[in-house]
């Protein structure tokens, strides 16, 4: 190969690379797929509007901050302790068999203030099931325990991994259920990239009026979940944001 030729390649290769070079930092801290995915969903919201939600329809300073896959012991009572320290009301998208497990916290949940939803039984891709089975086997269920245990019987649904076919979603909105994803994911849950400092600048970078904010309060070690949090209220209330459930929020 000629020298000419091994500049050419080595020339073309950095430029390629370049945006690469250039920004470390957006190509590490987005997981694969998201891109695709936000697309997805962003669809799925223009088409089903009063019934699938991203945010709420206004542009007043409020934000919904809602914790997935709790009830657990030791992660949801200590979001409890912080949402309590500074008198915040979030929304708790919680697991079916983790609320049979731990029905005291889900009590507790809702003695503090906060809105429970449902975040089906046993946490399937929905993708892979039938609506019978999306129905009988996962969000009914959920459903009967959550208003057993809690009181509460809000029909506010966030699919597992905010991932659900448009069927699916035309199906459970004749049923009157109400699906909630997010308009802001703080990658609480990629262990790649979830330093309680890098949590925040996501935070900061995104928020919006009336975001609903996606985090975590079980399902996996959430240590640094815990330590963004308090950041996470304290930089949003000195830029003039409060905090409400998505039930206020929404509707
Ligand atoms: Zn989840």
């Amino acid at each position: 190969m000629s020298l000419i030729c091994k500049k050419f390649i080595f020339i073309t290769v950095f430029f390629i690379m370049l945006p690469a070079i250039l920004s470390p930092v957006a190509y590490s801290s987005i997981p694969p797929g998201f891109e695709e995915f936000q697309e997805n969903v962003k669809k799925q919201a223009r088409k089903y509007p009063d019934i699938f939600f991203l945010q709420g329809p206004g542009s007043r300073k409020k934000i919904a901050l809602t914790f997935d896959d709790g009830p657990d012991a030791v992660y949801t009572p200590a979001v409890l302790d912080i949402l309590k320290k500074y008198q915040v009301p979030a929304t708790f998208f919680l697991i079916g068999k983790n609320v049979s497990r731990y029905p005291e916290i889900t009590s507790r949940i809702v003695s503090e203030g906060h809105t429970v939803g449902n975040h089906s039984w046993s946490h399937p891709d929905f993708r892979e099931l039938s609506f019978s089975e999306i129905l009988e086997q996962e969000i009914l269920p959920t459903y009967r325990i959550i208003k057993k245990i809690a009181g509460q019987e809000h029909l506010l649904l966030r699919p597992p991994y905010g991932a659900i076919a448009d069927e699916t979603i035309e199906l459970l909105g004749q049923e009157d259920w109400k699906i909630i994803n997010w308009s802001l994911d703080t990658f609480d849950w990629y262990e790649n990239y979830n330093e309680p400092q890098t949590i925040l600048d996501r935070v900061l970078d995104n928020i919006h009026p009336e975001a609903i904010i996606l985090m975590h309060s079980g399902g996996g070690n959430r240590d640094n979940t815990l330590k963004a949090l308090p950041l996470i209220i304290e930089a949003l209330q000195a830029k003039g944001y409060s905090f409400t459930t998505v039930n206020k929020l929404l509707f």
